[in-house]
């Protein structure tokens, strides 16, 4: 069934735990995604970039989200995940997406201000809740982070005018996370998580979320995050579990049988996510 945004973090802050985000632009991931959340009973979020629309549109790929999660018994939200523009919510909210992040912190702070406004009044009409971002996390959800980009850490003072002014309904952090794969050692401001959440009053919400350990989720979940987007690592085992089959059976000759094997490996990829997500 699909629930709101606000009502799957209402969810997270009572079971003091963080929802899992997952992109699913490709239907192994989609599938999986679902399955994962049924075999456990707990809300989940499936969402689609921007980004990826090279990969699936969200036109394409969009109805399959919001009928598979209506038809399921678990409770999902489907959301647009770094919109760029109030133009590409819209398409979300179209094919029946029900909650979006806007992305517009690569703009000057009154612009991205401006831009978030104009989505959080759409999605009131509708009833849906807005993420939007400050500060700004290096790396793209197409997985190639630069090793040298830096993070710009959320600045207090602004994250508070924000959301007071915007009126979203959760706000993406850099905290000290990155898109992608990690290629050195994360170092997590754990502190400016709790002052970003007592601040805005609002739930946090992780973006790189991939590749991080147990023990730092955790850490996480504990100051506030009640988010976690995940892509790269369940994208990467879906890869290497066809790259195995491939290598198994040289005489495969067809495509198809590489999509089960992906699937079955983005849910034991996912299940452990989920474990530590909700403390299971
Ligand atoms: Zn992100």
């Amino acid at each position: 069934m699909l629930i709101s945004l606000h009502d799957a973090l209402a969810y997270a802050e009572e079971k003091n735990c963080a929802i899992a985000a997952v992109n699913t632009p490709t239907f192994e991931m989609l599938l999986a995604a679902i399955r994962t959340a049924e075999r456990h009973r707990v809300p989940l979020i499936l969402q689609h970039a921007e980004v990826h629309e090279p990969i699936n549109t969200i036109e394409n790929i969009g109805p399959a989200m919001v009928e598979l999660a209506r038809r399921s018994e678990v409770p999902l939200v489907v959301h647009v995940d770094h919109g760029e523009s109030f133009d590409y919510v819209k398409r979300g909210f179209d094919v029946g997406f029900n909650s979006a992040m806007i992305d517009a912190s690569v703009l000057p702070y009154e612009e991205n201000l401006a831009v978030t406004r104009e989505v959080v009044a759409l999605a009131n009409e509708y009833g849906y809740g807005v993420e939007a971002e400050l500060g700004v996390m290096p790396g793209r959800e197409d997985g190639r982070t630069e090793a040298s980009a830096q993070a710009l850490y959320t600045d207090p003072d602004r994250a508070e005018s924000f959301v007071r002014d915007s009126g979203v309904t959760a706000l993406a952090c850099s905290f000290g996370t990155v898109h992608g794969l990690y290629r050195a050692e994360p170092h997590l401001n754990y502190d400016l998580i709790d002052t970003l959440r007592s601040r805005t009053g609002v739930p946090i919400v992780m973006h790189g979320g991939s590749g991080l350990s147990a023990s730092e989720y955790r850490d996480c979940i504990r100051r506030g995050v009640r988010k976690i987007n995940y892509y790269t690592y369940a994208d990467k085992a879906a890869f290497e579990a066809a790259q195995q089959h491939v290598a198994e059976n040289p005489d495969t000759f067809t495509f198809s049988p590489l999509t089960v094997a992906a699937t079955a490996a983005v849910e034991e990829n996912l299940d452990e996510l989920v474990r530590v997500l909700y403390g299971l």
